[in-house]
């Protein structure tokens, strides 16, 4: 095992390295080192893949991953599929997020190398995944938040008895006081951006599982909430890995209020550059990328490998979402987990997906994760009438 940098392939050795030396690149995992056997029962690592950790012993498992696809027809129906709809639901990972399988994977490696503690930068689920992970395994987390990060994800964090550390303004200047900790107390930076090679190595078996649930064969299109991007890069690999080289099609799914993907996609440009000011209520993916900028251009340069897409979703669209992924296939989400949703009935809508495509939408991250959305939906008997006193009536004390 061993680490390349995808701009300038220079080798480095599998230490706990977060860029390239020469080039500040970032890194991935080559020739992956695997456990000697599957671990029965404990999701992704149950799995027979290569997950960057030799020592059984390393492992801090609460059952990540192996999570379900579910075919979705109602939901289908309302959004004018003629084809299959499948749902891939990372709401039931330990935490309520897909975060948990690059943490896990994370924190072992950390744990194989001896590492005393881990830091994670988070808009709230991978910080809640990180501070999970880490009481699980013994470790001492620091979790660093902004300000803004909803109440249920900051409650669920110190649930976990995870140190958290509050940072204003929007998730980079997070991402940049967690570089500053992690360094200056030598402890595991396990921030999900592409940071951490070995995290973001196990998003893969994502893409493992949508091809094995489908029978071995590749959908036609998936769709992925993206913030930096390393949920669509696992997605990708994971399909190549299983299917010979071939992928489905991506679509990088951005909120309207913080795109900096889709804008460089829209425009033709290669090189993403940072947004400004965030403004949207999705925060999962309210990542400006302001500093890692290559994030954003690598996660570009793999949907435009696939012949994919980047398109970003009004506010009101994944409100929308939300309400028709719970009404029509009793499914809650928080505000990113159901963007994808909302992408696919506007491009269904607007024809650059085929109503006879096979469809898989990630669904990223549990309604729990941000419930304050969820008490202001109005009611189903009404929902194009304004929340007031009815629905207060509804809501138990
Ligand atoms: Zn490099």
């Amino acid at each position: 095992m061993h680490l390349v940098c995808v701009d300038c392939a220079a080798r480095h050795p599998a230490e706990m390295r977060y860029s390239c030396e020469r080039c500040g690149g970032i890194l991935e995992v080559a020739e992956p080192a695997r456990l000697p056997r599957p671990l029965p029962g404990a999701g992704m690592w149950s799995a027979d893949a290569a997950l960057c950790v030799s020592d059984p012993a390393a492992v801090a498992t609460l059952g990540e991953g192996g999570t379900p696809l579910h075919r979705a027809p109602r939901l289908a129906e309302a959004v004018g599929a003629t084809g299959q709809v499948w749902i891939k639901d990372e709401t039931v990972n330990p935490s309520g997020s897909f975060k948990d399988r690059a943490v896990a994977a994370a924190v072992a490696r950390a744990r194989e190398l001896g590492m005393a503690g881990i830091v994670c930068a988070s808009s709230g689920n991978a910080g809640a995944s990180a501070a999970a992970y880490a009481a699980r395994a013994g470790l001492p987390a620091i979790i660093v938040v902004p300000t803004h990060t909803p109440d249920e994800k900051l409650t669920q964090i110190a649930a976990y008895g995870a140190r958290l550390v509050r940072v204003d303004g929007h998730y980079s200047n997070a991402y940049r006081v967690g570089l500053e900790l992690a360094e200056r107390h030598a402890l595991a930076n396990v921030t999900t951006t592409y940071l951490n090679p070995y995290g973001v190595d196990a998003l893969k078996t994502a893409g493992h599982e949508i091809f094995d649930q489908l029978g071995g064969r590749l959908p036609d299109w998936v769709l992925v909430p993206t913030g930096a991007g390393p949920l669509v890069k696992g997605v990708v690999q994971g399909l190549r890995e299983r299917s010979g080289g071939r992928s489905a099609r991506l679509v990088a799914v951005q909120a309207e209020g913080c795109a900096p993907i889709v804008r460089a996609f829209e425009s033709g440009r290669r090189e993403v550059e940072a947004w400004g000011t965030p403004t949207t209520f999705a925060s999962g993916i309210s990542d400006p990328l302001v500093g890692y900028e290559r994030d954003g251009t690598h996660t570009l340069d793999l949907v435009i490998a696939t012949e994919g897409l980047a398109v970003a979703v009004a506010d009101a669209a994944i409100r929308a979402a939300m309400a028709l992924l719970a009404r029509r296939e009793g499914l809650l989400a928080e505000p990113t987990g159901a963007s994808a949703v909302a992408a696919l009935e506007m491009l269904l809508a607007d024809g650059r997906i085929g109503r006879d495509a096979t469809i898989v939408c990630m669904v990223t991250g549990h309604g729990f994760k941000d419930f304050k959305v969820w008490r202001a939906m109005p009611p189903a008997s009404g929902a194009d009438l304004p929340v007031g006193d009815r629905a207060a009536e509804d809501r138990p004390g």
